[in-house]
């Protein structure tokens, strides 16, 4: 939000009509300023006005959707330099080359690795974005073939990579309605690229040899109607990149400089023929600041740590990630089973349900609603605390579920043994191990049918 609320009464009629639903115009701005009320309610607004206001309110990096669908990316209206300040709100998408050189059978194995990728962590699917698919053959039939392949055998959002428009524009015609970044746009093509851009409807990548020439760009497409723009300043390492990535982050967001303000691409695949470079330079851009890194690699040993580490950065710092308040079932437990207590917060239910299922050996797990906190945090607050637990024993009815009286709390809960033994006196309570890892060893060991 680029205005503050003075800034906006400035422009507002005055007259305290109150038809906005506010009392006075001045309270409608400074509803305006923080996002809580839209320019639409205000009826007296000249239309020239209301355009004036739109482009100042307007986020500083602009949303650009590539695809269509529940695998559409999204990616922009980031806020923050640093994460710590408040949250970033778009994960940046990870996209996979694959050149129309590569052979049928290796095109088709890429492809099969993307879509067999199944990594969950935290109750999340992590997942590949987009496939980039470029245009090296030299033979159009070959690029078109390749696009064919990736629209029909997989719903991912795609980049299309060609220097030559007529090639880039064919393809992109082939795969319209999937809204595919169409990629690069330059100060060469620019003249033949809008009348296409315009009637695809598709969004635009940017391509420079320094800023200035995407600003340049960047600019010349806004005014020709094309809106949904994705720049890359065309960096060749790693290092380089960082610096250009912050460059336009940093432009358009603490300077408000609007040519600037879209989602970024970089290339890791281009930079490095070393793999590890390549995964290195991937993840740094990723975390400053690009919106799409693309990168040639579908090893899985390769991805799982980029997933993660994207997983990691784009998780929203101000909320703890949880997980429901209920008895959970592990392998189908019976009458004789052990049952196990915890909070909700979902790294602690993943690590304890995961180290059951480990261990073989069936079990409830009873997961207790402490907003997201760990055992210590939550017992210190009074979510974890005897009383705490024996309402929650008989919200779900435990003690129906098991014929034995023994339930095991986690190891670092010291005090919270004596405050169960007065709450569930029929209980003996256990501690478990302090280490999740020990789960497995300690369930083999301590508990037989
Ligand atoms: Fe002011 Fe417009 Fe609200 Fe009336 S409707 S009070 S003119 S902002």
């Amino acid at each position: 939000m680029a205005l503050k609320g003075a800034e906006i009464m400035k422009k507002l009629p005055k007259t305290n009509c109150k038809e906005c639903g506010y009392a006075t115009c001045f309270a409608f701005a400074m509803k305006l300023a923080t996002g809580g009320a839209k320019l639409e309610d205000c009826p007296y607004l000249p239309p020239e006005v209301k355009a004036e206001l739109e482009a100042a309110m307007a986020p500083p990096i602009k949303l650009v959707t590539i695809g269509t669908g529940e695998n559409a990316l999204v990616i922009g209206e980031e806020e923050v330099m640093f994460r710590h300040e408040k949250t970033f709100f778009h994960e940046p998408g990870i996209a996979i080359l694959i050149s129309d050189k590569e052979s049928d059978s290796h095109i088709e194995e890429k492809i099969k690795s993307i879509r067999e990728l199944d990594f969950e962590r935290i109750g999340q699917k992590l997942k590949i974005n987009l496939l980039a698919l470029s245009f090296e053959s030299g033979e159009k039939a070959k690029f078109e073939a390749l696009v064919k392949k990736a629209y029909e055998t997989t719903d991912l959002a795609l980049i299309l990579i060609s220097e030559n428009t007529d090639v880039l524009f064919s393809a992109a015609t082939l795969c319209a309605d999937r809204k595919p970044l169409v990629y690069p746009i330059t100060k060469e093509n620019i003249g033949s690229a809008i009348p296409k851009l315009k009637e695809l409807r598709t969004p635009a990548g940017v391509k420079g040899e320094s800023i200035e020439e995407i600003v340049s760009v960047a600019s010349d497409l806004k005014d020709a109607g094309v809106e949904e723009i994705i720049l890359d300043p065309g960096s060749k390492n790693m290092l380089e990149g960082i610096k250009d990535q912050t460059l336009i982050r940093r432009a358009a967001l603490k300077k408000g400089f609007r040519p600037l303000g879209y989602p970024t691409i970089a290339f890791p695949c281009y930079m490095y023929e070393d793999k590890f470079k390549e995964l290195l330079a991937a993840a740094a851009l990723m975390t400053k600041y690009a919106g799409i890194v693309v990168i040639s690699q579908v090893d899985r040993k390769f991805l799982f740590p980029l997933l993660v580490q994207r997983f990691n950065i784009f998780s929203d710092p101000r909320r703890p990630m949880t997980v429901e308040e209920k008895v959970y079932e592990i392998s189908k437990p019976n009458e004789y089973s052990p049952i196990l207590i915890s909070t909700n917060y979902a790294l602690d239910f993943f690590i304890v349900s995961g180290a059951i299922e480990e261990a073989n050996i069936p079990a409830y797990l009873c997961i207790k609603d402490t907003g997201g906190i760990g055992v210590m945090a939550a017992w210190t607050s009074g979510k974890f605390n005897g009383e705490a637990i024996a309402d929650f024993f008989k919200k779900y009815g435990v003690e129906n579920k098991v014929k034995h009286r023994k339930l095991i709390i986690p190891g670092v809960a010291k005090k919270l043994k004596d405050e169960l033994e007065e709450e569930l006196p029929d209980w003996e309570i256990i501690f478990g191990p302090i280490e999740g890892s020990d789960i497995p060893k300690f369930l083999a060991e301590g508990w037989k049918e």
